[in-house]
């Protein structure tokens, strides 16, 4: 019998009425002759909601118990989703991660997956048993209640889709399908038919949070066919799948934006041999991942060094960069933080074999007047840093620039 994992996001099992009409799709999949393992989200806003408490409860909290709160969002929804299933006849159980198990690393609040024991789901699945699993967790090797980061349920999806060979991953949710970019920046975004792994992973990291990047990352290793469609619409959504697949050719096949960037400047550094190191040394200590970075033309022996970090470690950063001054390990004049940016991107597997691309992204921000702070690139993409203010703005440009509402 074939087999079908039907992932549905927070906004899909929202109340009891959407988490029936989920239902109402396992169950024509069931009736179309397939073994379902359906992953479920916690209800919209509960997790916020449960991470809110946490913070209020503890500022400094012991991430373990972070775990054991936010996970509880997920245990909710599948067991209500494997009731609602039973109510309309269809044989259905609920799993948490502990019960399968899923087995991930001692990262709590952004653990890996190691492996998925899969013995005791095919027994229940032999007796009949569809499965309701809930996302986003699993359990240490310690066996503590561990959570993947948010956004965690695609990769506990595309995870079981892999390790219960399913041919297919289905991930249900507000959108229906991937877009050129995120539709609620601009109305001419344009539904993709398909995306490869290459460009869905680039988009998903750069910010697109319609599928967590671990997920994309997962499926590409182990070439699962991942589906993103709605669950509030029967339109086809966007299948993400390998290169070879793809008819359709185009250079630039998305742009992706993030506010959770801020920049730091450090100013007045002393330019020698061995700066960049004794700078960044400090922050990869303190675990701040540094993402784009550049180094201005120094002037006097002096230079800036402007990066950027997640906006939730610039308190770690700067106080790694003070603590490493005190040390004598760096000298500079002044460090600033400045989190009224956003960082915009393109991506593509055409830009491999297209010259101009990055020229014709500046061009295009030139003539909207918008100033580029910082500028990355990799073999598929293009991204730039620029005043907050201006990201909607600039989105738009380069989406009627790179002609993203045509159908190429
Ligand atoms: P879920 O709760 O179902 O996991 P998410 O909120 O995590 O849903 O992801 C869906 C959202 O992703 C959409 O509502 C949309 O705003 C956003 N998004 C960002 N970029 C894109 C894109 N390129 N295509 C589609 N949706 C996108
Ligand atoms: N509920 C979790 C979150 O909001 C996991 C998920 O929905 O994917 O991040
Ligand atoms: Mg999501």
């Amino acid at each position: 019998m074939s087999r079908l994992v039907m992932k549905f996001g927070g906004t899909s099992v929202a109340d009891l009425a959407r988490i029936r009409s989920a239902a109402e799709r396992v169950r024509r999949e069931v009736e179309r002759g397939h073994e379902v393992a359906v992953v479920v989200s916690a209800m919209a806003g509960k997790t916020n909601e449960l991470v809110g408490w946490v913070r209020e409860t503890s500022r400094l909290y012991d991430a373990r118990e972070y775990d054991a709160v936010v996970a509880s969002g997920e245990n909710v929804t599948a067991g209500l989703m494997a009731l609602t299933l039973q109510e309309m006849g269809v044989p259905a159980r609920s799993w948490q991660g502990w019960q399968v198990p899923l087995v991930t690393t001692s990262a709590h609040g952004a653990a890996r997956i190691e492996r998925i024991e899969t013995e005791r789901l095919e027994a229940k699945f032999a007796e009949g048993l569809h499965a309701v699993i809930a996302g986003f967790q699993g359990i240490s090797p310690e066996g503590r209640v561990t959570t993947l980061g948010r956004g965690g349920s695609d990769t506990s999806a595309v995870a079981f889709a892999a390790a219960l060979g399913a041919e297919r991953c289905d991930i249900y949710t507000d959108v229906d399908g991937v877009y050129t970019t995120d539709p609620r920046i601009t109305k001419k975004a344009r539904k993709l038919a398909k995306i490869s792994y290459e460009e869905m992973l680039e988009l998903a990291s750069l910010g697109a949070k319609v599928l967590q990047t671990r997920s994309v990352e997962l499926a590409m290793r182990h070439k699962v066919r991942v589906q993103v469609l709605s669950s509030f619409a029967d339109e086809p959504g966007t299948l993400v799948c390998d290169e070879e697949e793809i008819v359709e050719s185009r250079v630039v096949s998305g742009i992706a934006h993030t506010r959770d960037e801020a920049q730091v400047t450090v100013a007045g550094v002393r330019d020698r041999p061995g700066i960049a190191a004794a700078l960044f040394g400090p922050l990869a200590q303190a675990g701040v991942n540094v993402d784009m970075i550049v180094q201005n033309v120094s002037a006097d022996g002096r230079t800036d060094m402007t990066f950027t970090v997640p906006i939730d470690d610039v308190p770690r950063a700067l106080k790694a960069l003070e603590a490493a001054r005190e040390r004598g390990e760096i000298a500079f004049a002044q460090v600033l933080a400045n989190e009224d940016v956003a960082k915009v991107s393109i991506v593509g597997i055409g830009m491999r074999s297209h010259a101009g691309v990055a020229h014709q992204m500046f061009q295009a921000l030139a003539a909207e007047n918008i100033n580029i702070k910082v500028i990355t690139t990799s073999e598929i993409k293009v991204s730039v840093l620029i005043d907050r203010k201006y990201l909607e703005l600039a989105v738009q440009a380069l989406h009627d620039a790179f002609e993203l509402e045509k159908a190429s």
